[in-house]
């Protein structure tokens, strides 16, 4: 049987949130009740938005909380030479987009690429933005809790990012190329990612990676219906009082809860022999949309 790798991977661009913990729960539990690895990777490539004092807050905050890593951390910052490698590897699918967005809004839409530059090819220098050209066919894959997933991403963004102008790699492609070199065989995050995993799926095909299975959490979200977020400044953890943030994740990863528990021992062992993933409520808000039978898996 193959070891199960799986991990949590927050950008560190604020503290540890009720959304990001139901994250990091959800992933250890399904590793931990596999008896399986569960690494941490701080996703700081974006450095323009992530800051050293979010990365150590975290990393606070999942010690409080009791979480227990395998291995160093990884830090995305320090593996340029790796997704450079990847791009180098992925040299006729790849292309330099000089469109500007002041281009791309005046052809009507910024969310969806037209394809403009997909003649140019690769050149490794310059301020430009690297684009990956994507397949004319639906990309689809099986989430072990929502079913098989399909999007055409032709028709959903169309040519995506893999490097900023700012010389900046994309995170679908540092995620792709991490996950690899880590070894992870499942990525269990929220449900906002299911589109993203349908760019990541076709990025592990052009580089020849294993995907990993997939497991897409609910989100959590406020009164109004919306993501809870960094973004939106979400209310962090109070490590001061650990059981009730963690139990209030477990509960939204639709598991039972003893509230009777009353130490942080009692709470990890609980969770870990009540785990059952089938539990996990179903939610997701996102584009992928149900199956057809084309497309390839
Ligand atoms: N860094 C991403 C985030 O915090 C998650 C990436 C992932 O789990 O693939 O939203
Ligand atoms: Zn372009």
């Amino acid at each position: 049987m193959t070891l199960t790798i799986g991990r949590f991977a927050p950008s560190p661009t604020g503290p540890l949130h009720p959304g990001s913990l139901v994250a990091a729960l959800g992933s250890f539990l399904s590793a931990r009740s596999r008896n399986g690895r569960w690494l941490v990777r701080m996703e700081d490539v974006d450095t323009s938005r992530c800051r050293a004092e979010h990365a150590s807050t975290i990393l606070h905050q999942l010690e409080q909380l009791g979480f227990v890593w395998d291995g160093p951390i990884i830090w995305q910052s320090r593996r340029q030479q790796a997704y450079l490698a990847a791009i180098e590897q992925l040299h006729n699918q790849v292309y330099v987009c000089t469109c500007t967005r002041k281009l791309l809004e005046a052809q009507g839409n910024t969310e969806h690429y037209p394809g403009i530059c997909r003649e140019r090819s690769l050149a490794k220098n310059g301020h430009y933005s690297l684009r990956v050209k994507v397949p004319n066919a639906e990309i689809c894959m099986t989430d072990r809790l929502l079913g098989r997933q399909c999007l055409d991403l032709a028709s959903h963004g169309g040519d995506f990012v893999i490097r900023r102008a700012d010389g900046i790699f994309a995170y679908q492609l540092a995620v792709v190329v991490d996950d690899a070199a880590s070894g992870v065989t499942e990525v269990v995050r929220g449900a906002d990612l299911l589109d993203s995993t349908f760019r990541q799926r076709h990025l592990q095909t052009l580089l020849g990676y294993p995907s990993p299975e997939y497991l897409h959490l609910p989100l959590v979200v406020d009164q109004r219906g919306q993501k809870l977020s960094k973004q939106q400044k979400a209310e962090p953890i109070d490590i001061r009082q650990p059981l009730p943030a963690l139990q209030l994740a477990l509960a939204r990863l639709g598991q039972p809860v003893n509230p009777d528990i009353d130490s942080l021992a009692g709470f990890w062992a609980w969770a870990q022999a009540s785990w059952d993933e089938t539990k996990i409520p179903r939610n997701p808000q996102t584009c992928g949309k149900p199956a057809s039978d084309s497309g390839q898996d």
